[in-house]
């Protein structure tokens, strides 16, 4: 069992295939070195003994030792240099990788290998002492935080690395680190020795070889520290993947003005622009661009200061998207005007440059269209759905600052200026916009809080901007005109100071930072939908949004419908896409007015003739709401569900006032009122009196809904609009059930159409029932002997079959996320192993009594493109869900298609 993977040279042991292996890092390494890319020579230790490695009480496999003995040999040779060596010594760089990129979030250590007489050779080898005691410092600085756990303490506000470099810098009088020279550079490495002597009780590894060691371990560790846990959670990597160490010779941004070091896109990661977008800095190492201590330039003006690198970077940037055929992100050294790749991977990209990147590749046919719609995550196509700033509004307003535009999108919200205080304010319900010079992974939560992020320092590859893109916020970095002053937590910009709490709107798409509120419209994409511009005015987000629609219409085989309560949301839903209505919820239409007092009445009624008063009451306002729906729906079909009123969320919460209102209303006392409420009382009203239940024991109320549904139906028909209702029974638990339902609907199906005069054929209708109760799903074979249809209602049937209430559970879900007994929130992304075998159950069952039978799914779920992709795969005719999810499901269901 190989647990070291050589690269380098122009050979490698591994390849791009092997990222499971080899991490993302590692694997590429070797793919880049193999097609001939200037790589520097590595390896990779496997993710495999990262799992090793916390499975058996964190030790090694035996022959680990030797195997990377054995391959520093080999880079050894490769490098022309020896690892510890007096006269030309090998530094080395120790990195994480983990399968997928976790930007930031594990740890590297530049310059390993270093020490007292290290130092010396290599000042003397490159005839350079300022750039070795340089990397001396640098190595100290991160070995001793990393490794040695010497870091700012609680309390401390600044890292005491840096405040050492900042005296050293006032003592020499510059601004730079790169303006020290060695003399003051060999200070700070004695004061960074002393400081790590004395916080830390040891001195640090003077043998490289022990020095590797302890790296190899931070690394593999810091698999499992807060960051990195936090990281994995929100993206759902599970933690048995572990990390792999990649162990590299190091070159040198830091030798002078010759070198430098830098990052880059091969196409703008915000816009999806095809522009080589990136920066760098010269004599610079590591982090420096990304970490914000210098301000980095723009790639275009290598051009001048390194004008044969910049052309080998741009031919590099031509075959690496060939081979990779797809958009690369970047890290480069240059030592002594000699180009190295240190990195390339997918670049992560906005919901904006995913889109127009997957469709601008298909028209240069580096990629088929299969795949452009394969690389488009599916949740992204929301950031193309969010509202942006109302243009006059904005021009109205007061102007503060500007930025780079790194996360498209317009965002308000009130002004705090650290993660922990955004969490507080968002946990309460504010929208927030989190102010900070600069961000780093320790505010993580503080941005996923966020709903925009406005730094004042760094770059467009600074940790806010790349953070930003990926998770979608909107983002505006390096307003370099705007000032922060924490400890006032004040903001001020073009004359005007703001203060925590106080409203900012950003600009994500051009960099605009604005005082206050800014009213926001519907995005480019929404008002390309709705308002029918002619195609000449119409935006070219809207347009390519549009052309990959119709791609995925073509690929799909999934049915996608709207849930959808009014005419308008109908509408709209229509629009967006949908084929129909999967749920329409009778109940929810009385939650608007005084409707709600009927359904009280309805409730309440302790006799059937009070009953039938207010049944009668209900009917009409439902035949004109779905007159409404089925006008709208032009001759699609509907699914309807009869009522299913938990009953607490319609008498529950009645108080004194509104009971005597009602009262008055329906003409019963307010006493008895309330001695009916408690009458009804439920412990457990989600497993109560609610459902096909309702139906069940008053008839005339499921009799009452059929009348409404079909005297609407025969209107809608005469006025020469087809109609196709589903009438679907909720909450069946028993086949009995469904078959009693089925016959007062069948009944009094037959008394409308005898009082209307029409034949069977004249008045068609179709009766089903959701699946949302484990039983049902165990005993579909019966069920179905009374359907024509099953829609699942997987909200809550992940309710009944996890036995968690949707209610309750936001307390403590949290906790199990945290703990890692889930990976995603059950109601928002299906539980595959488990419900989803409910589904799958419940399908195949229902279909060996009828074949043909119409499965659909109404659930939340029927808009998460996971689950949509399982319910494909699970044989389902069509998924349901909200009119804005509707885009997002037509791409996860042609995607499931391929
Ligand atoms: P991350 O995964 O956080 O990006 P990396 O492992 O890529 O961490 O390392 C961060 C930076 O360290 C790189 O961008 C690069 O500038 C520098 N670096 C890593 N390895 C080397 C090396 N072999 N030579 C020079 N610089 C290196
Ligand atoms: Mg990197
Ligand atoms: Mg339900």
């Amino acid at each position: 069992n190989k647990n070291v993977y050589f690269f380098g040279g122009g050979k490698a042991d591994g390849n791009g295939s092997q990222k499971n292996l080899l991490g993302g890092k590692g694997a590429n390494l070797a793919e880049m070195g193999l097609i001939g890319i200037p790589v520097p020579a590595g390896f990779t230790i496997t993710t495999e003994v990262c799992t090793y490695y916390y499975d058996n009480g964190k030790k090694y496999p035996k022959t680990l030792k030797a195997e990377i003995e054995e391959n520093i040999a080999k880079v050894e040779e490769v490098m022309g240099k020896k690892f510890g060596d007096l006269e030309n010594p090998l530094l080395l760089s120790v990195r994480s990788g983990a399968r997928e990129s976790m930007p930031g979030m594990m740890d590297t250590i530049l310059n390993l290998g270093i020490n007292d007489e290290v130092v010396e050779a290599l000042a003397k080898k490159t005839g350079n002492a300022k750039f070795a005691w340089d990397s001396y410092r640098r190595f100290l600085q991160m070995y001793g935080s990393v490794v040695m756990e010497v870091e700012a303490e609680e309390g401390e506000h600044h890292d005491p690395y840096e405040v050492i470099l900042d005296k050293a810098k006032a003592k020499a009088k510059v601004k730079d680190d790169s303006g020290l020279s060695a003399e003051e550079l060999q200070w700070v490495v004695a004061e960074f020795k002393a400081l790590i002597k004395e916080r830390s009780g040891k001195n640090f590894p003077e043998d490289p070889r022990d020095q590797l060691t302890g790296a190899v371990n931070a690394v593999f560790n810091s698999w499992n520290n807060d960051r990195a846990i936090v990281y994995r959670q929100k993206y759902g990597i599970p933690a048995a993947w572990g990390t792999a160490v990649n162990v590299q010779a190091m070159v040198f941004g830091n030798t002078g003005t010759t070198s430098g070091t830098g990052v880059a896109f091969t196409r703008d990661p915000a816009t999806g622009e095809n522009v080589f977008y990136g920066e760098y800095l010269i004599d610079a190492q590591g982090e420096d661009v990304v970490a914000g201590v210098r301000t980095p330039k723009p790639i275009a003006q290598m051009a001048k200061d390194l004008p044969k690198s910049h052309k080998e970077l741009l031919k590099i940037r031509k075959v690496l998207e060939k081979h990779f055929r797809d958009v690369q992100d970047v890290e480069f050294t240059i030592e002594e005007g000699k180009l190295w790749m240190l990195q390339t991977r997918n670049g992560k990209r906005t919901g904006f440059a995913a889109v127009n990147i997957a469709l601008d590749m298909v028209k240069e046919r580096l990629i088929k269209k299969e795949e452009a719609i394969l690389r488009i995550p599916a949740d992204d196509l929301s950031h193309l759905l969010a509202p942006i700033f109302d243009a006059k509004a904005e021009k109205a307003a007061k102007k503060v600052g500007s930025g780079l535009p790194a996360g498209p999108g317009a965002a308000c919200g009130k002004i705090y200026f650290s993660a922990e205080e955004s969490v507080k304010a968002a946990a309460k319900g504010e929208s927030v916009i989190l102010v900070r010079q600069a961000t780093s992974p320790e505010d993580l939560r503080g941005m996923i809080a966020a709903d925009g992020i406005l730094t004042t320092e760094g770059g467009a590859s600074s940790h806010a901007a790349l953070v930003a893109r990926q998770m979608g916020k909107v983002c505006v970095c390096g307003a370099h005109n705007m000032s922060i002053d924490y400890s006032k937590k004040s903001l001020t910009g073009n004359g005007v100071t703001l203060k925590e709490g106080d409203f900012l709107s950003l600009n994500g798409f051009v960099g605009s930072v604005y005082a206050g509120e800014i009213k926001s419209s519907p995005s480019q994409v929404i008002q390309g939908l709705i308002e029918n511009k002619p195609a000449a005015k119409r935006s070219d987000t809207y347009k390519k949004f549009m052309e990959l629609m119709q791609w995925t219409d073509k690929l799909r085989k999934l049915g996608i419908r709207t849930n959808s309560d009014t005419p308008e949301q109908v509408e709209q839903a229509i629009k967006f896409g949908a084929e129909g209505i999967g749920l329409t919820r009778a109940e929810h239409m009385f939650f608007e007015g005084n409707r709600i007092d009927a359904v009280r009445e309805m409730i309440l009624a302790d006799d059937d003739e009070g009953r039938a008063k207010a049944l009668k009451k209900i009917k009409v306002f439902m035949k004109k709401d779905f007159k409404g729906i089925f006008k709208s729906l032009e001759g699609r079909p509907a699914t309807i569900r009869l009522l299913d009123p938990p009953l607490h969320e319609f008498i529950g919460t009645m108080d004194t006032a509104q009971k005597k209102d009602l009262s008055k209303k329906i003409g019963m006392s307010a006493a008895a009122i309330t001695r009916r409420i408690h009458a009804l009382h439920e412990e457990n009203p989600m497993l109560g009196h609610r459902g096909c239940r309702l139906g069940i024991s008053y008839p005339a109320v499921t009799a009452m809904q059929v009348e409404a549904i079909l005297e609407a139906a025969a209107d809608v028909q005469k006025a020469g609009t087809k109609v196709l209702p589903e009438i679907m029974v909720p909450l069946v638990s028993y086949a009995r059930e469904l078959e009693l339902q089925k016959q007062v609907i069948d009944e009094t199906a037959a008394e409308v159409r005898k009082k209307l005069g029409l034949k069977k054929s004249e008045l068609k209708y179709t009766v089903g029932t959701m699946i949302e109760i484990p039983r049902a799903a165990i005993t579909a074979a019966e069920v179905a002997k009374h359907a024509e249809f099953f829609s699942f209602g997987t909200n809550d049937l992940t309710q009944t079959g996890l036995g968690l209430s949707r209610d309750d559970s936001s307390s403590f879900l949290p906790a199990y996320q945290d703990a890692e007994v889930l990976n995603n929130n059950p109601f928002a992304s299906l539980d595959q192993e488990g419900v989803g075998q409910l589904v799958e159950m419940g399908a195949k069952g229902g279909r060996t009594t009828k074949p043909k039978l119409k499965l659909g799914i109404c659930g939340e779920h029927g808009g998460d493109p996971e689950s949509v992709k399982f319910f494909h795969r699970a044989g389902l005719n069509y998924v349901s869900c909200s009119p804005f999810r509707i885009p997002v499901a037509r791409l996860a269901a042609a995607q499931a298609a391929l």
